[in-house]
């Protein structure tokens, strides 16, 4: 008898296959002695579309709105079908008599596998297989040491619940904005909070006046200090009052009133989770999250020099401590050999702040694995993120950074003067990393004032009095907003409710690319540079929803729920009956609600196919294009149309040419004819009637 494995995908499938001694038999499936290894390709089952319960459902129509289906049904996936009947054939061959789940080790991997178990009508035991790395010592670790599948149910229902959820919540709503308003609008659970925040931030931007401010610096030949007024602030709101005490120290002596030494020990920045890997990598590669994701899932995969990507822990257990030897050495032969010998050269004791099993939930951080990384077989990209990635793991073992920083207080004439200055003991971790200024680092000057002494007389040289203007808040670039959502609930009061955010925010590490995605393909954000910029139909959008849909905060509170099903602390149930009580809401807010969608960006063109006006956007690749503002029309052109007709249509122009015409007659023949053709009849059979 056999036992068959259910990968994630092909590649994955194709390595285990290799492990466990698995010859490739046809195109979807390997097979060994013990082992048949087959494969889904991500989801190969998903939930039925609204029309396949009812026909009512079918038409998008206010009236027949909230959808609430008593259960979910499901069903295979077209595109990919001729996988899930290998697996279906497989799950029925008589010498199959157990089955591994090796989906990948997370809510959505959980549910891929059972979702096409259940589809094919398995009902026996199985089990899980559960592994951080891809190398071939954790495959055969994992199968030496697998899980009874039963233990990951709660994985299971939080992953049913969240897509049950979001098809409750987003389609209902999504349907009722479009029908309401005869546009085409896109709402989501995670999407349009997320769209909230980019619109918030513009709006704060918008309404910012800059004002003007002055300070007063003072250069003492060796040092330079700002003024300081008696309750600590360096701002004049007029520039009279900055000249007048500029004037009043101007060529005078000071003395140092006060002199204090603080000694600074600053741990690494903590080891990469997803979210600020990918936060990193756009700000220091310019990476959208996506992109990151990608390059780190064959890094992972294919390379398998990365552990397990989709993570949301910045810790590691104290299991792995035993490894971080070898893991070392596997990175040994780069340019960071002289690096890692130093760090070999004393005991690796790790701290709270590396090793807390309380902190690591499915998987551990981001860190190497113990495969020896060849770097000729990286391409640029993944050298990039590879860097990134064993950089953090050095600092994190790299002895703390260690400096001074020193503050002199200098009394000029009456006026307080504030020198800071900065001076390195050791650098520690930092110099890893020094060309990356990290947000948490003090904003102080490298200036030696070690060698003042209280009481000391110093002479100004020079007093100049500085024009500024406050700032407004800056807009998000993807790094910022991947922070942003990870921590939507920074304005919450309830304290249980934080620190569930801090795990989930919106949407999770694995999931918040494709958020993103969402929001530039369904116009509603456009990248200016690394900037995010909401659109005029982002912003139109923002201001019809329900405040309930666009406030993170209830957001993360389902989020906080799934979190607790996921740990078996809330039944399922009661959040499918809550979620579908919040639908009903939700779409009696949307049909009850006066605003109109009103967005900016429309044009005086109308729509050759149903009139309506078109809208101004831009595509993926930023060229301007003409979109229609209908629901379910889809037409859209360029906006400088082509005019040189011996110039072949594109296949989007021939598209829309045959909906146009498939519009315009009744006979099945339409498509032989050009559109000059059918215009020239239309015109000929109007002169005879
Ligand atoms: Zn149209």
């Amino acid at each position: 008898m056999k036992t068959l494995v259910l990968a994630e995908k092909p590649s994955v499938g194709r390595e285990l296959a290799r492990v466990l001694g698995c010859q490739p038999k046809g195109k979807s499936f390997f097979e060994g002695s013990k082992y048949i290894v087959t494969w889904a390709m991500g989801h190969l089952v998903e939930l039925a579309d609204p029309g396949d319960y009812k026909d009512d459902w079918k038409k998008w129509d206010l009236l027949a709105l909230p959808m609430l289906p008593d259960k979910m049904k499901l069903k295979v996936i077209r595109r990919t079908s001729f996988q899930f009947n290998t697996v279906k054939s497989l799950i029925q061959r008589n010498d199959v008599n157990d089955f591994v789940i090796a989906t990948d080790a997370g809510r959505e991997g959980e549910l891929v596998a059972r979702w096409i178990m259940r589809l094919c009508g398995y009902r026996s035991d199985f089990k899980r297989l559960w592994i951080s790395s891809q190398t071939d010592k954790a495959i055969k670790d994992g199968f030496n040491n697998l899980k009874p599948g039963r233990n990951y149910d709660p994985l299971l229902w939080a992953a049913e619940c969240r897509a049950e959820a979001d098809w409750i919540v987003g389609l209902n709503v999504t349907r009722a904005l479009s029908c309401k308003h005869d546009a085409k609008l896109s709402a989501g659970r995670v999407q349009t909070p997320t769209l909230a925040m980019i619109v918030d931030r513009e709006n704060e931007i918008k309404v910012f006046k800059p004002e003007p401010y002055w300070t007063i610096n003072a250069d003492f030949g060796a040092f330079k200090a700002d003024w300081h007024g008696q309750n600590g602030n360096t701002r004049f709101k007029n520039q009279a009052d900055a000249e007048r005490i500029a004037v009043k120290v101007k060529d005078g002596q000071g003395t140092i009133t006060e002199i204090t030494i603080k000694d600074v020990s600053q741990a690494a920045p903590q080891a990469y989770d997803l979210t600020a890997l990918q936060r990193d990598a756009n700000h220091i590669l310019g990476w959208s999250a996506k992109k990151t994701l990608q390059v780190l899932q064959g890094l992972y995969e294919h390379h398998k020099i990365v552990t397990y990507p989709r993570t949301d822990s910045r810790h590691i257990t104290d299991d792995i401590v035993p490894t971080l030897k070898d893991r070392l050495k596997a990175v040994e032969k780069t340019k960071y050999e002289s690096v890692i010998k130093k760090i070999l050269t004393t005991p690796l004791n790790p701290g709270k702040n590396f090793v807390d099993n309380s902190k690591v939930s499915d998987h551990h951080a981001i860190i190497p694995t113990e495969e020896p990384v060849r770097m000729d077989r990286l391409s640029g990209e993944e050298k990039s993120l590879w860097d990134l990635v064993v950089k953090r793991f050095l600092a994190v073992l790299s002895p703390p950074y260690k400096y001074k920083n020193i503050t002199l207080t200098v009394n000029v004439n009456g006026e307080t003067f504030i020198a800071k200055g900065r001076e390195v003991i050791d650098q520690g971790w930092r110099a890893l990393t020094s060309a990356v200024k990290d947000e948490d680092d003090e904003d102080i000057p490298f200036q030696n004032l070690s060698r003042y002494k209280k009481g000391e007389k110093v002479q100004v040289k020079k007093i100049s009095v500085l024009q500024g203007f406050t700032k407004p808040p800056a807009r998000y670039t993807e790094g910022t907003l991947l922070a942003a959502m990870e921590n939507a609930g920074k304005f919450i009061e309830d304290k249980e409710l934080k620190a569930s955010i801090k795990k989930g925010g919106l949407g999770t590490p694995a999931t918040r690319a494709d958020i993103i995605e969402k929001l530039f393909s369904n116009y509603y954000i456009e990248r200016n540079n690394k900037e995010l910029v909401p659109t005029s139909q982002g912003i139109a959008l923002i201001d019809i929803v329900p405040e309930q849909l666009r406030s993170p905060e209830l957001t993360a509170k389902w989020e906080l729920r799934l979190n607790k099903i996921s740990l078996g602390t809330e039944k399922n149930t009661l959040f499918t009956k809550d979620i579908r009580d919040n639908a009903v809401e939700l779409v009696a807010l949307v049909k009850n609600a006066k605003r109109e969608y009103k967005p900016a960006n429309e044009s005086d063109k109308s729509c050759p196919l149903c009139a309506k006006k078109l809208l101004f956007n831009k595509d993926k690749k930023g060229k301007r294009i003409l979109v229609c503002r209908s629901l379910s029309c889809g037409y859209e052109e360029e906006e400088n149309k082509r005019d040189d007709l011996s110039k072949k249509p594109s296949q989007k122009e021939r598209e829309i040419t045959r909906r146009l015409i498939n519009r315009y007659t009744s006979n099945e023949s339409a498509d032989t004819y050009t559109l000059g053709d059918l215009l020239k009849k239309k015109l000929e059979e109007k002169k005879k009637n």
